[in-house]
């Protein structure tokens, strides 16, 4: 095999190394984006909730002011009918609770199916803050358990990151570049065997004159189909 193929070839395998020890690690901050997403999402309902009862509370309060308004209203009206002077007064005053009354009743009836509402919603914003609660539980323990398989992994992955530095010594830096974008974007094999004329990369044929160069051995040999490197198995 052509010395520099020889070398690519072994620093494949140890690349092959890191990949298979990073692939978990390396999914794990779109992992994280998608959790965040859906905790959001929860904490927006949670606050959307929490508001519209508070609201709803607060609208309630304030008819109930103003029933209890009414209601002293009333009474001043009816201690009015006490000091009256003649009939017709007397009269007005009666027509005048009879209106509050009705108003009373009105905003009394509002002042109830509000308090309703409130209920319903109570029971909404507490099951939203509990879905809440126990996504945001399952992300922390998600978030602990992601920096202890990076932790874990660290040591490991410093290992052979060194050896590989070691292993590129020598090669050529354009060689090197070549591989290494071939490493990226041939599913992790950039350095492909031949066997029987056939790329093991892609299975397409090689051609005579490509077969000949392999086996001169005095120049790197790319498959015609896939760009691989090639070598004789
Ligand atoms: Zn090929």
């Amino acid at each position: 095999m052509h010395s520099q193929v020889q070398k690519l070839l072994e620093l494949q395998k140890v690349d092959q190394e890191i990949s298979s020890l990073t692939r978990d690690i390396d999914a794990l901050p779109a992992e994280e984006q998608k959790r965040k997403r859906r905790l959001d999402e929860l904490e927006r309902t949670m606050a959307e909730r929490r508001a519209r009862l508070q609201k709803t509370d607060l609208e309630a309060r304030a008819l109930d002011k103003a029933v209890r308004g009414n209601d002293d209203e009333i009474k001043r009206l009816n201690e009015r009918l006490n000091i009256v002077r003649n009939n017709a007064e007397y009269q007005a005053t009666l027509f005048q609770i009879e209106a509050v009354r009705k108003d009373r009743d009105v905003t009394q009836d509002e002042c109830l199916k509000l308090l309703e509402s409130v209920d319903a919603q109570k029971v909404e914003s507490t099951a939203a803050e509990a879905a809440h609660a126990e996504e945001k539980k399952i992300f922390d323990a998600f978030l602990v358990e992601a920096e202890a398989l990076r932790q874990s992994r660290a040591g490991a992955i410093a290992a052979v990151r060194n050896r590989r530095k070691a292993m590129t010594e020598g090669v050529p830096a354009d060689l090197l570049r070549e591989y290494e974008g071939l490493y990226k974007t041939r599913e992790h094999i950039a350095v492909s065997p031949v066997q029987a004329s056939y790329c093991q990369g892609c299975y397409h044929k090689i051609t005579m004159n490509d077969t000949a160069r392999l086996m001169g051995l005095s120049v790197v040999v790319r498959c015609g189909s896939c760009q691989r490197i090639l070598y004789l198995s």
